[in-house]
C-alpha cells in the first residue's frame, strides 16, 4: 500500500489522546512524521509523533496467524471466524463515532457481547447516573464562569494535562472575569504534584482516594445543617470542612471535578454519587455543577453513540436480539477468564499499547498500524488513526461538543469503520 503525505504546517488541529479534545494544535507533518509544534502535552505528543512503520513492516500489513496477507483475505477469514462464533464478544472499542456506529452494526447483525477497555472506570460515573443522575456543566462553562473549582483527585494534570491552562488559569473569559481570583480547593494525596501554575489561592485539603466519599458525605451533612460529631473526616478538620461550606456558599459558580480513571477504590460509584449529592443539594441555595473530568481511547465517545443507539453506555450484550445490560455478566475480563467467549474482536485505534488481553482465545485485532502483540491473533489488520490519518468525529468528555477530525497525512490504511463494513459485506 503506498504512502502519499503532504508535508505541511496544520493548524487548528483537534487532539484525540485525553478527554478534553483540544483543538488548538499545530502540528508539522514531514515524510509521515508528525511533530506537535506548540504544545509540550506528554499525552499529545506520544500520540501524535508514534512512528509510523515503513509499508513493508509486518504491523502495517494484514496479518493471519502472523503471516501477511491481502486485505480481502483478512476480511473473509476475519468474517468466518465471527460467523462460526457462538459467543463473540467486542473489546477495545477504541474508535471514533463512525467506528462505534459500524461496531454496534456488526454486534447487532451477529449477537455480540460489548465491553470497552476502560468499562472499569467508566461505569463509576455510569452507575451513578443511573441510580441518581447528575447536574454537570461544560468545559466552556468552566472557562467563562467558574469562581470556585473543587477537585477530588491529585492527576488532573497528568490525565488530562491542559485542564488547568485552558480552562482555569485561562487569561480571558467572556464575560469579564478576573480570573486570577478565581480559587482553586485540591482534596487528595498531594506529594505527587498536581499544582497549576500562577498565583492562584489554592488549598490542600489531604486525603486518600479512597475517603474522597466520606469527605463529600461530610460535606453533604454541612451543607444541609446537620450536625457532624467527628472532630475530622478522613483526616480533614471539620473547621476546614465548615469552611468549605461557607465558600462554596458565596461561591457564584462553583464546579466539582473528578476523574474517573483515579477513583480505583472499591464502589467508587458510591464516591461519584456522593459528590453528584453534594452538588445537588449546593444548588438548594447557590449554583454549583458537577464537572466529570477523564477520557482517554474515546471510551466518551464510544458511551454516547453506544448510548443512544442501544440505552447503554458498556457491558451489554445483543445477543438475544435486544440489549442486555450487566455490568458483572459482561465483563470482558470475566468473560474471557471463565472462557465464556469463543472469540475476541479487539479494536484500538489510537494507542498502539493497547493491545488485547492476553487469553487463551481466538482474538481478531483492528489495531492501529504498529501495534506489536505479543501474541500474533488469528487475523490482524492495520487501522487508521481518526484525526491523523482520516476525518472523523469524537465527543469530549463533556459530552456536550462533538469535535470534528481531519486527516494529516495520507497513509492508505483504513478506517475502522470501512474495515468492520468489509468484513460485514464478507458475512
Ligand atoms: S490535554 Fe489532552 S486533548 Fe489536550 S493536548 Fe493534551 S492530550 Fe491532547
Amino acid at each position: 500500500m503506498e504512502t502519499h503525505t503532504i508535508n505541511r504546517l496544520h493548524r487548528n488541529v483537534t487532539c484525540t489522546f485525553c478527554g478534553l479534545c483540544c483543538d488548538d494544535l499545530t502540528v508539522q507533518v514531514d515524510n509521515g512524521q508528525l511533530q506537535v509544534a506548540d504544545s509540550d502535552c506528554s499525552l499529545c505528543r506520544s500520540g501524535f509523533e508514534q512512528s509510523l512503520p515503513p509499508v513493508t513492516a509486518l504491523n502495517r500489513q494484514p496479518q493471519i496467524h502472523g503471516r501477511t496477507c491481502s486485505f480481502d483475505e483478512a476480511f473473509t477469514h476475519a468474517a468466518n471466524l465471527l460467523r462460526n462464533s457462538q459467543y463473540p464478544l467486542f473489546g477495545g472499542l477504541a474508535t471514533d463515532v463512525a467506528g462505534a456506529r459500524a461496531t454496534l452494526h456488526l454486534a447487532d447483525r451477529i449477537g455480540a457481547m460489548l465491553d470497552h477497555m476502560n468499562s472499569t472506570a467508566m461505569l463509576r460515573n455510569t452507575l451513578a447516573i443511573q441510580d441518581s443522575g447528575w447536574m454537570t456543566t461544560t468545559l466552556t462553562e468552566v472557562r467563562n464562569r467558574v469562581d470556585l473549582l473543587v477537585v477530588f483527585g491529585n492527576a488532573t494534570s497528568r490525565r488530562t494535562p491542559r485542564f488547568y491552562q485552558r480552562f482555569f488559569n485561562n487569561a480571558e473569559s467572556m464575560f469579564g472575569q478576573d480570573t486570577g481570583q478565581r480559587e482553586l480547593v485540591l482534596i487528595g494525596e498531594h506529594n505527587t504534584v498536581d499544582i497549576p501554575s500562577g498565583n492562584r489561592r489554592i488549598t490542600h485539603l489531604p486525603c486518600i482516594p479512597g475517603q474522597f466519599g466520606d469527605v463529600a458525605m461530610a460535606l453533604r451533612a454541612l451543607v444541609n445543617d446537620q450536625p457532624l460529631q467527628a472532630e475530622s473526616v478522613a483526616g480533614i478538620r471539620k473547621c476546614e470542612l465548615l469552611e468549605l461550606v461557607r465558600r462554596l456558599r458565596d461561591a457564584r459558580y462553583s464546579v466539582m471535578t473528578w476523574n474517573n480513571a483515579e477513583l480505583d477504590v472499591p464502589h467508587a460509584e458510591l464516591t461519584v454519587q456522593a459528590i453528584c449529592g453534594l452538588v445537588r443539594d449546593l444548588n438548594a441555595t447557590t449554583r454549583c455543577s458537577a464537572l466529570p473530568l477523564g477520557g482517554s481511547d474515546s471510551d466518551y465517545t464510544f458511551a454516547q453513540v453506544s448510548t443512544w443507539q442501544t440505552g447503554f453506555s458498556t457491558r451489554f450484550s445483543l445477543a438475544a436480539g435486544k440489549p442486555h445490560f450487566d455490568p458483572v455478566l459482561f465483563s470482558a475480563e470475566r468473560l474471557l477468564s471463565e472462557q465464556e467467549t469463543d472469540l475476541l474482536l479487539w479494536i484500538s485505534a489510537f494507542d498502539t499499547r493497547r493491545t488485547p488481553p492476553e487469553s487463551g482465545t481466538d482474538v481478531i485485532v483492528l489495531g492501529r498500524a504498529g501495534m506489536q502483540c505479543d501474541i500474533p491473533p488469528r487475523v490482524f489488520i492495520p487501522v487508521a488513526t481518526p484525526g491523523i490519518d482520516h476525518s472523523g468525529n469524537i465527543f469530549r468528555c463533556d459530552t456536550g461538543v462533538v469535535l470534528p477530525l481531519k486527516p494529516l497525512r495520507n497513509t492508505g490504511l483504513l478506517p475502522v469503520s470501512s474495515v468492520l463494513q468489509s468484513i460485514t459485506d464478507h458475512l
